[in-house]
């Protein structure tokens, strides 16, 4: 198997950051992904919500092809015809003013996080008030650049790098009280997901959202909301703030942006824009031609294959089948997320992991953040059978596995670890 020799290369090769699945994927097509064997398995993570239309869409495909023909890159110091086009479907479907393009989502972060140290200094000069500190959340995530990686709350993260950027304060989870007593004219940001995403997919409430945009608009300072998992219609909706009656100053995507190439945005307001001149931030590869060209043709086919109506349907019934299954299965205590970004949460952190496997063996992509959550972030062109395979295979996996049913099978491994 080539896998093999592959996986004893990476060993002495790689920086060993990953712990990659033993699996050899070669090809994708539609939902599915093939491996070196030829099997083929439902991909129900899409390279972590990357692989917004699947594989081989003619959209991403056919654009990469043509546009690849004609320019892949230019540099920033010439214009090329796809950032203003892009900018503008981007800023249409948020209400923002203004983007900047980049390459990954913690660049994005980086974006957002220099504008709103700028746009504080400025307004110091301005004779207000502001200082640089950023309130984040407890259990966020927002990347692994110095900066990003400061406002990401697990400590293993952020402390073998010490020091990381300076000024963050974490606030817990959904607490208006805790934002409220950490908030005051010190903090230029407040940094937060509308879903968390690798925290377990957690919604924030309209109250502590509300909180977070009533409270920086007391002082002037910046709300940024990251949407570089949730945004771009995974949630049934442009973007996920847009489920809350707020508008944020400055927001971050990536991940779904160009279909699987590399780009990330920051969009901003034009107010907070006015921070930033020419030779202040910038990038080599951010926004080139190939990966707008891309994410232009992405953005126009989930318009015209009407894929938010879509999302919205296949996402509600794989919640409701979701909730079935918990009805069942007590090892699923709750059920969470919107549109094609769920999860389930399990009672034991073991079981979890049980299921993640029975799940791969069953061909079924999916994965597991903070230990108990098991996460599903589909290709948007996912159909209603997929779930159906997908449901019937966990609704297997729990039945097999459950406390209840370990009883009457304790010899069946697995079985009677769980309890
Ligand atoms: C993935 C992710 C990031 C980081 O994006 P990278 O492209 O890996 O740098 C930041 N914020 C959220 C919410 C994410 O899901």
């Amino acid at each position: 198997m080539k896998l093999d020799s592959i996986r004893a290369a990476e060993a002495k090769l790689l920086l060993n950051t990953y712990e990659r699945s033993p699996l050899l994927f070669v090809r994708g097509e539609g939902v599915h992904l093939i491996d070196e064997n030829g099997d083929r398995y439902l991909d129900l993570l899409s390279g972590i919500g990357v692989n917004a239309l699947g594989y081989g869409h003619p959209a991403v495909v056919d654009t990469i092809a043509e546009q690849s023909k004609k320019l892949v890159h230019i540099s920033n110091l010439f214009f090329h015809e796809g950032q203003a086009e892009l900018a503008l479907r981007l800023t249409e479907k948020s209400g923002m003013d203004r983007a900047f393009f980049c390459n990954s989502g913690t660049e994005a972060m980086e974006a957002a996080l220099k504008l709103a140290r700028a746009h504080a200094g400025k307004k110091r000069c301005e004779g207000k008030a502001l200082g640089t500190k950023i309130l984040a959340l407890e259990h966020s995530f927002h990347g692994r650049t110095m900066g990003s990686v400061a406002a990401t709350h697990k400590e293993k993260y952020r402390e073998p790098f010490a020091p990381v950027m300076p000024g963050v304060e974490f606030v817990r989870f959904d607490d208006v009280t805790d934002l409220k007593a950490k908030f005051s004219n010190e903090v230029c940001a407040i940094l937060l997901e509308a879903i968390q995403g690798e925290g377990g997919i957690r919604p924030v409430s309209q109250q502590f959202i509300q909180a977070a945009r009533e409270l920086t608009q007391s002082t002037g300072a910046l709300l940024i909301v990251d949407e570089i998992q949730a945004g771009l219609a995974r949630t049934g909706k442009w973007f996920a703030y847009q489920h809350y009656r707020i508008q944020p100053d400055v927001i971050t995507i990536a991940k779904p942006l160009a279909g699987g190439l590399p780009l990330g945005a920051m969009l901003c307001r034009e107010e907070a824009a006015q921070a930033i001149h020419p030779g202040m931030h910038g990038t080599t590869f951010g926004g080139g031609p190939l990966a707008c060209a891309v994410a232009i043709a992405v953005i126009d086919a989930i318009e015209k294959e009407h894929l938010l109506d879509h999302i919205n349907k296949v996402g509600s019934h794989f919640r409701q089948q979701l909730e079935s299954l918990k009805q069942k299965h007590s090892a699923i205590t709750a059920v969470r997320g919107l549109g094609l970004m769920l999860a389930i949460e399990i009672d034991s952190a073991d079981l979890a992991k049980t299921a993640l496997g029975e799940m791969t063996k069953r061909r079924i992509l999916i994965n597991r953040t903070s230990e108990t959550v098991l996460r599903f972030l589909p290709p948007y062109v996912i159909q209603k059978q997929h779930v159906d395979e997908a449901i019937a295979a966990l609704d297997e996996t729990f039945t097999e596995h459950s406390p209840a049913y370990a009883g009457e099978h304790a010899h069946t491994q697995g079985g009677t670890k769980i309890g």
